[in-house]
Order: structure tokens, then sequence, then C-alpha cells
């Protein structure tokens, strides 16, 4: 775990043994259960360390655990990034990992049971149809995504879950500023406030990755999200 090691040291992380413990065996299981359903093409041992679970702990630069602001949703978790690294690295965040894709929630469970992490959730759903039910609309203070959506659709899966007092933390690739143009309607209309886009400056990442932070000021309007499909096909604004 050397480049994971070197990499969070530069974001001012610090890794118990019991910690790269946890990290080795997700590798492990990771790759182990890829040959089998499709959970992610990176699997190098140093690829993983650097491009899964270092990224994910970019989180970090944006949220730290503090008094009670602990309760978290990963939607479209997939293989459990960012949400699992993240949960190594603070167990104290009460996770709840969201996915649409059945075989990928049996990894997780799979993965929950190896790291004993009894208090994580994990749900098969969409996020149209789960942030509809009142057990987890506006039930968490931080709400994360990678790698799941365009930002305006991306904003209408994830803020709806969010607190008022709360914030979505997105990891985004590529042309941020235009995106986030795109989905300053968007944002709004679902009762958000863009706090900050934040470039991940470490050399282990070279290619142009950010944090986009949006505050939940307001609640999100009773119709959204829309059906499930909706946000992607017809995005808000
Ligand atoms: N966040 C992970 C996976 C990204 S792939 C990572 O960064 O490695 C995108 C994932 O989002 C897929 O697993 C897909 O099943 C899930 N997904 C896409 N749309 C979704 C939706 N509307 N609701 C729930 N999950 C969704």
């Amino acid at each position: 775990m050397e480049k994971l090691i070197a990499g969070a040291a530069k974001l001012g992380l610090h890794l118990s043994p019991n910690q790269l413990e946890q990290f080795r065996t997700y590798y492990r299981e990771l790759t182990e259960w890829n040959r089998r359903i499709n959970l992610t093409a990176i699997t190098g041992y140093e690829e993983v360390q650097v491009k899964h679970f270092l990224d994910s702990l970019t989180v970090a630069l944006a949220w730290q655990p503090g008094s009670g602001d602990n309760n978290m949703i990963d939607v479209g978790t997939g293989a459990g990034m960012p949400g699992l690294p993240l949960k190594i690295l603070f167990p104290q965040i009460r996770l709840v990992l969201l996915d649409a894709t059945a075989k990928k929630a049996d990894f997780l469970e799979h993965i929950r049971q190896k790291l004993e992490m009894d208090d994580v959730g994990i749900v098969v759903g969409r996020a149209e149809e789960i942030a509809r039910l009142s057990r987890y609309r506006e039930q968490f203070d931080v709400v994360l995504s990678r790698a799941v959506a365009t930002l305006p659709t991306l904003a209408e899966l994830t803020l709806p879950f969010c607190k008022v007092g709360g914030r979505v933390i997105a990891q985004k690739k590529g042309d941020i500023d235009l995106e986030v143009d795109q989905a300053s309607g968007a944002i709004i209309t679902l009762g958000g406030r863009l706090r900050e886009v934040k470039r991940i400056d470490l050399e282990e990442l070279p290619d142009d990755r950010y944090l986009v932070v949006i505050d939940k000021i307001l609640p999100t309007p009773e119709k959204y999200p829309r059906r499930a499909g909706m946000p992607g096909k017809r995005p808000i604004g």
C-alpha cells in the first residue's frame, strides 16, 4: 500500500496498520470478485491504490468528521467508491451505499462482512425512487457521488437525499466550468447553492479532478426527483 500511504500523507492523512489491512482486504476481494462480475476496469495493485482508494480519500479535503454530522450516503457507489475508503479512514461515519445494480450490491454485502462494518447500510435501487422514501429523503448530512452522471443530472439524483444544512460532494473530471454552468439552474431548483469547486492537486492524480461541493439551503420541492430516467434524459434547466 506504498502508493496509498504516500498519497494520503500529502493530503495530511495517516493510515493505521489496521486501516492498511482493510485496504489490502478491499483490494483482494475487489479483484477476486471482478473475475466473475464486472466491478471495475482498474485492477492493478498500484492503480487501484491511486485511482480508487486515494481518489476516494480526496473527499476529506471537503469534509472531515465534526460533531454529529456523520450520516452519509454514496449514490451510485458501484463497488463502494468513494464511500467505503472514506469509511475506512473515518470509522465514525454512518454510511449508506446505494446502487441500482443487484450484482454490485452482492459484492458490497460481501465486502461489508469482510471489513466487519456492521453499521454500513446497503440499498439496491434507483436514486430517483429511493429518494422518495421518507427513510432516505433529506436524511443525510453528506451525499457523495463519483462517476455517475453529468452535474445537472447528478444534482437531481443527490440533493433530495441531503438535509437542509448538509452538503453534496461530487467527484468530477473534465470540463468542470461548463458542467457547473449547465447545472446552476438545477442546483437552485433543487434547494442547493454551489459552495465551491475544489481542484485536486496531487501528482498521483494528474488528470484534472475536482470536488464540487453544493450546500443544501432549502428543502427539495416535492416533485423531485422525477421518475427514473428523467433526470438523465431531460436534465433540469
Ligand atoms: N461510484 C463508483 C461507480 C461508478 S459507475 C465509482 O466511482 O467507482 C456508476 C454507478 O452508478 C453504477 O454502478 C450504476 O449502477 C450506478 N447508477 C447509475 N445511475 C443510478 C441511479 N439512477 N440510481 C442508482 N445507481 C445508479
